[in-house]
């Protein structure tokens, strides 16, 4: 019999004083969100994306898991609008979900579904080392995937935690979503980017081969994360695919067969396997179903207008901004069109202009003003700030003839021509 053995660990780090980050480890549904903005916000865009997700999918089933991401989505910004305090939070999230008799000849699947720079890896029973399902959307991710720069580049770079792509930014959000069929031995492990930043795939993968336990696997990969530094929240589920009887109080699910499969003939194309913007909600259970009414549709439909009218004002304030960063090469600082990665969300940040100012030359006032830019209501100011670190650089490496001109000046006015020597005297 196949079964399903979970366990999941959370911590706040080593070095923040609030964990923003959210999980969700049951029965049927496996969740990480990794939340961001100022203040609560990032805490309050991680308990309402989850919140929602796990409401939905307890109501509708697994497979509307991409469905109910986007409504996720709808309630962050929707939150976002009411309390002003909350203005700019955001959320990453990952999630798999148990949906019965989807796979071919009506086997059950794991539907993931990935938004931001949260990770599914599954570690396979012949695999030498994790693979990565989920894809990042991140800056540096889409760099590393334009061949901009390498791996390694993207693991130390200043720009990694910058994201592309979160819940409770745009009001409409782009759900990436795969269809994995169950394999025994399977080893799948849902993570906030606190445990990625911290330890490199061989790590986890010696630590998913060590430990059998999933609990102890994502509370060994907790302590591992925390140990080589802790510097973000660190959240890890570990879902396992096992052939064996249930162990009692350790939360296996049993598989029976899937559950009376409904009008098989009425369902000519099935889920995405890429991307789930457009799928429908597709509940296969028959009780589901008939929640899923036409009122609950209307309410859905004027809760997407609602945050598409508001989103507007968000869409062009976020891209209202310019700040100073590094290029995908580390060397060279440039102009940004977005939201600098603190307090608040980026909207597809990018970079809009060079400035010939090399980071190498900028004094470390210069490099701490790029940690945390300032935001500009032009690029012509953010490029006016350029000019000045690099002009700033330059007067402390510059030989004397900088420093030459005011002494030219000095002479005129302050040494008067001596008197002629009074005659006679
Ligand atoms: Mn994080």
């Amino acid at each position: 019999m196949t079964v399903l053995r979970y366990g999941a660990a959370t911590d706040v780090g080593e070095v923040r004083t609030e964990n923003q980050d959210a999980f969700h480890s049951s029965a049927h549904l496996w969740l990480v969100a990794d939340g961001m903005g100022g203040h609560r916000g990032g805490e309050v865009a991680s308990a309402i994306a989850t919140e929602t997700v796990v409401g939905l999918v307890g109501a509708e089933g697994g497979a509307v898991l991409p469905v109910a991401v986007e409504q996720a989505n709808a309630a962050v910004i929707t939150k976002s609008f009411e309390d002003p305090g909350l203005a700019g939070m955001g959320t990453t999230l990952t999630a798999i979900a148990l949906v019965r008799g989807e796979g071919a000849d009506g086997t059950d699947v794991l539907r993931l579904v990935n938004v931001g720079d949260s990770r599914t890896y599954r570690l396979a029973t012949n695999d030498t080392v994790v693979e990565q399902v989920t894809v990042d959307h991140s800056l540096v991710a889409q760099w590393e995937r334009e061949g901009r720069i390498t791996a390694d580049q993207a693991l130390t770079h200043p720009q990694r935690n910058v994201i592309t792509r979160a819940l409770g930014v745009d009001a409409v959000v782009e759900v990436d979503t795969w269809d994995l069929p169950l394999v025994t031995g399977d080893r799948y492990v849902l993570c906030s980017d606190g445990l990625t930043n911290e330890v490199d795939d061989t790590v986890i993968t010696e630590v998913l081969r060590s430990v059998t336990e999933p609990a102890d696997a994502a509370a060994e990969l907790v302590r591992r994360a925390n140990a080589a530094g802790g510097r973000d929240n660190v959240t890890v589920v570990v879902l396992d695919v096992v052939d064996a009887a249930p162990v009692p109080g350790t939360g296996p699910v049993d598989l029976p067969a899937p559950v009376d499969p409904v009008d098989p003939a009425g369902d000519p194309t099935g889920p995405s396997s890429t991307s789930a913007s457009t799928t429908p909600a597709r509940p296969e259970e028959s009780v589901p179903r008939s929640r899923f009414t036409w009122r609950v549709a209307a309410f859905l439909g004027a809760l997407v207008v609602l945050v598409a009218v508001t989103a507007g004002g968000v869409w062009l304030w976020a891209r209202n901004a310019w700040f100073l960063g590094v290029d995908p090469g580390g060397t060279e600082v440039v102009v940004f069109q977005g939201r600098p990665p603190e307090g608040v969300l980026w909207f597809e940040p990018r970079e809009v202009a060079v400035t010939g100012v090399q980071v190498d030359d900028l004094s470390e006032l210069g490099r701490r003003t790029l940690d945390d830019p300032v935001v500009w209501g032009s690029q012509a100011e953010a490029e006016d700030q350029a000019r000045r670190l690099g002009e700033g650089s330059r007067r402390v490496l510059a030989s004397p003839t900088t420093t030459t001109p005011p002494l030219t000046v000095v002479p005129t006015t302050v040494l008067p021509p001596a008197p002629a020597p009074a005659p006679g005297a």
